[in-house]
């Protein structure tokens, strides 16, 4: 939507199940329509929400690529989050602190109207009824998803944005990385004390800690994969031992090096230079379609490069804008290696697990 990739969390899929069972536990006549009308008001709130927060960025330069939504707050990516490192911190927390109250703004907005509206049709919509979210009364829940989002998404607990205002408050002392991961500490314990607590007194207490929790997990492991990205050169990564083509080899004879290979894309060589790339499934599809030929007529010329000391993410960038699955590494245009998008997911989910063990090392 707009050009951001909008993800549902798993957890939203609970959610219809567990208003059901709720509303079943409460009257025995749970009606499944209307239950699944309440998931999908609570899901239109936490995006306007979201949207909210993204509109708001934008204003500050920072470009939403992804939101993965949860049944109480989203998880946005953004484009150059590595923008804000380049931002004096006293602008940092500051703004970190305005966009973070955008959201609940939102819902006290939307709230508000929603108020409006059903008082001006006057028909009898009793606000203040207990329970305040029943899928018996949509108006009603309509009002009472947005204050219970503004009201929830303010507990101290990171992702929400009581928890990012917190965040903001420590990264006035701390690196941002120390004030994330004392924020999240804090956020798993609230989510526990509310997981637990639910039983005892109002069971939404623990979805709302179910939720936060995930929510926590999902946001530190998007920082460890930035700073993974951010950090690591390719010449940490990249694979040096590879098969090449060379552009005179028919494609019967590719296919039957790529046989041997792991690989699914190969660079083509020619004496010692680079002269195009080629994927396995190009080589199949041509073979299919036209029969045999020569590598050199079917291999894509136009391709990127990398040197040994960029960045991950730099290396994604070229990937995705060119729409490629392999980046040649050269040195003096010699080729040293390969990067491949197989390739990078596989070490990036290495790399991250290997951060995370130190990081827990150098704690303990
Ligand atoms: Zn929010």
């Amino acid at each position: 939507m707009f050009g951001v990739d909008v993800r549902l969390h798993l957890t939203f899929f609970l959610l219809p199940m567990f208003i059901f069972w709720t509303d079943y536990n409460a009257h025995h006549n749970a009606n499944g329509t209307r239950d699944l009308a309440l998931a999908g008001i609570i899901l239109a709130c936490v995006g306007a929400h979201e949207w909210g927060h993204m509109l708001a960025a934008r204003r500050f330069g920072l470009i939403p690529k992804a939101v993965i939504l949860l049944p109480l707050t989203g998880v946005t990516l953004y484009d150059e989050p590595r923008a804000e490192k380049a931002q004096p911190a006293t602008l940092f927390w500051k703004r970190e602190i305005r966009l973070a109250l955008v959201g609940p703004l939102v819902n006290l907005a939307l709230a508000g109207f929603t108020i409006a509206a059903i008082t001006a049709s006057a028909r009898g919509t009793e606000l203040w009824k207990w329970p305040f979210l029943q899928a018996a009364n949509l108006p009603r829940s309509l009002v009472w998803a947005n204050l219970y989002l503004a009201i929830l998404n303010l507990i101290p607990a990171y992702p929400l944005d009581g928890g990012r205002i917190l965040r903001a408050v420590f990264s006035r002392t701390l690196e941002l990385s120390a004030a994330t991961r004392r924020a999240v500490s804090i956020s798993t314990a609230i989510a526990m004390v509310l997981i637990f607590a639910g039983p005892f007194s109002d069971i939404w207490l623990t979805m709302v800690g179910v939720i936060v929790f995930f929510a926590a997990q999902l946001e530190e492991r998007a920082l460890v994969f930035q700073s993974v990205l951010d950090n690591v050169r390719l010449e940490e990564v990249m694979l040096t031992d590879f098969a090449t083509l060379s552009p005179a080899d028919t494609l019967e004879d590719a296919l039957e090096k790529a046989v041997h290979s792991l690989q699914d894309d190969f660079p083509v060589v020619r004496g010692s230079d680079m002269v195009g790339v080629i994927s396995r499934q190009r080589i199949l599809d041509t073979l299919r379609a036209e029969g045999n030929g020569y590598v050199q007529a079917v291999m894509n010329k136009i391709f990127e490069v990398s040197v040994r000391q960029e960045s991950l993410s730099s290396a994604f960038r070229k990937l995705t804008t060119r729409n490629s699955n392999i980046i040649p590494v050269v040195e003096d245009q010699r080729l040293v290696g390969i990067v491949t998008l197989q390739n990078l997911m596989h070490s990036m989910a290495l790399l991250a697990e290997s951060r995370k063990l130190q990081r827990d090392e150098a704690e303990s």
